[in-house]
């Protein structure tokens, strides 16, 4: 039986590019970068975006690497500024 277990897993592949840029988009939009912030921000922009899952047997890599030249990049970053922009407006801590 185990040796027939392949590694498969049901990742939201979402998620994956979310915490692939979010540095990236706090960086860029100047927020505070705190765990809070850092959380609200991801929280706030995997709302506002569908959810995109996909089964894979080979790793996120490569399905990562199956939508890297799509539009869906674009939109998933302009979901984080998005995100980070609201945050940027109401954090839930006292500014510093
Ligand atoms: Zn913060």
């Amino acid at each position: 039986m185990d040796e027939k277990k392949v590694n498969t897993t049901v990742r939201n592949i979402s998620e994956d590019l979310v915490d692939m840029y979010l540095d990236e988009c706090i960086i860029n939009s100047g927020i505070c970068d705190c765990e809070i912030c850092r959380a609200d921000v991801k929280a706030i922009a995997l709302n506002n975006f569908p959810t995109h899952y996909v089964a894979t047997e080979m790793g996120e890599a490569l399905a990562l690497a199956r939508i890297l030249n799509s539009q869906y990049q674009a939109n998933i970053i302009i979901s984080i500024m998005d995100a980070a922009g609201a945050v940027k407006e109401k954090p839930r801590h006292e500014r510093k």
